[in-house]
């Protein structure tokens, strides 16, 4: 967006303030993203910005990986530049090849299943179940072939999967390797343990939109010393981004802290989209929708992006309490309004990135009565079985019935 484009749009964003306080609606709703950021944040993005000369300084790297490493309870930690590319790593370590099947859940990114043809492994989808939107270890048995080599599973919203100890023994019994998809649900637990050290790999997010934020991260983790190895081999060649790519992202993590965190952000937002607006990147390109591999595919994370990640760890415990709090009052919200409450497994401990509920169809079409009742506008996760692309798995019954109707409340102001 350009400067002028965005001074232009002021008049109208200040007329709409001023339309929602003559009808008592709240100036801010609380923001699905980009929530965990603070001025300690944008400090540290601000002074990386004027000086460079620690950004190839790789000990940063290693040691954010270790401090993640550590608070999670896992041996090994590698960082990269998303979540995909994270588990592109795990791809790697379980050295899957061409040809090779493996079971994911038919309700996820399109970035998922890429990670996977991206190397010929081909992707089978199946249902999930509706209580914590988990792939249903009922139907998986049903799709394991001589091809499959493993199954993918997810902890959605940040709810522990249902099925989770179930899908990783019948994985063991099929002689089968476990990814966890833990980019929503990074610090749930499970009986004691976080999330992604029961499988064999695990992958975590630091999207902007994810339960921690450096605009763009992930981190793979494994506590077998094999896996690592190869997973090192994978780092290994990794490339680093270039300074303009870095420099963008800390550009935009400062527009994203005035856009939707500051208490002020009514106009603050405005004013942060003419200074900062163009650097706003793009988590998924269009390429990547198509399912085309982009040429700068594959980055290792960043020092300075780390510095930022280091930061964010010390407060993934305090925001995640934050977020349990306010499902206690989405909890209380369904049990009045007759909508059935997301499932916490027993022994789970869930994050609730977002907290999801299944409603009538037209109340995810217009989510109007949300912000008249609530003061919140819920997020729309996922639109279609490959989120944001128009796939439809017909086989996918509960998926689409998400789909359909799942909608996610914010749980953090
Ligand atoms: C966001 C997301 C990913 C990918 O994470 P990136 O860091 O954006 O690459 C993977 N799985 C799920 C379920 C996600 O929502």
């Amino acid at each position: 967006m350009t400067r002028l484009k965005s001074l232009l749009r002021i008049p109208r964003h200040q007329l709409r303030n001023l339309i929602k306080i003559t009808r008592g609606f709240p100036l801010t709703t609380p923001s699905l993203g980009s929530a965990t950021l603070d001025l300690d944040d944008v400090e540290i993005a601000r002074s990386l910005l004027k000086n460079h000369s620690a950004w190839n300084d790789q000990s940063k790297v290693i040691e954010y990986e270790t401090q993640f490493a550590q608070w999670n309870g896992s041996k090994f930690a590698f960082a990269f530049m998303s979540g995909r590319v994270a588990l592109s790593a795990c791809i790697y370590a379980l050295a899957l090849q061409r040809g090779d099947e493996v079971i994911i859940p038919g309700y996820t990114c399109v970035v998922v299943p890429n990670a996977f043809t991206y190397e010929g492994v081909k992707p089978i989808f199946v249902d999930i179940e509706l209580d914590t939107y988990g792939i249903d270890v009922q139907q998986i048995q049903k799709v394991i072939t001589k091809k499959t080599k493993a199954i993918m599973l997810h902890h959605l919203y940040g709810l522990v999967c249902r099925d989770y100890e179930a899908i990783v023994n019948l994985a063991r019994k099929f002689n089968l390797k476990v990814i966890e998809d833990c980019a929503h649900a990074t610090g749930a637990e499970y009986k004691g343990k976080k999330v992604g050290n029961l499988g064999d790999v695990a992958f975590y997010s630091s999207e902007q939109s994810k339960v921690f934020n450096t605009i763009q991260g992930g981190i793979c983790v494994t506590s077998c010393n094999d896996l690592a190895r190869r997973m090192s081999e994978f780092y290994g060649i990794a490339p680093l981004p270039d300074e303009g790519w870095i420099e963008k992202q800390l550009t935009t993590l400062i527009l994203n802290y005035y856009c939707c965190k500051d208490p002020h952000r009514w106009w603050k937002a405005d004013v942060a989209e003419v200074c900062y607006g163009s650097a706003r990147i793009e988590s998924t390109t269009r390429e990547e929708e198509k399912g085309i591999k982009p040429l700068n595919y594959g980055y290792k994370m960043a020092p300075p992006i780390a510095e930022i990640g280091m930061n964010q760890i010390k407060k993934i415990d305090h925001y995640n309490e934050l977020r349990r709090i306010t499902a206690r009052k989405w909890d209380q919200w369904c049990m009045e309004n007759n909508y059935k409450k997301p499932l916490i497994v027993d022994g789970s401990n869930p994050v609730y990135l977002r907290y999801p509920i299944i409603v009538e169809e037209e109340k995810k079409q217009d989510l109007s009565w949300a912000y008249k009742d609530l003061g919140v506008i819920p997020g729309i996760w996922f639109v279609s079985n490959l989120h944001p692309i128009g796939v439809h798995l017909t086989e996918c019954i509960n998926a689409n019935r998400a789909v359909e109707c799942c909608i996610n409340l914010p749980c953090l102001k």
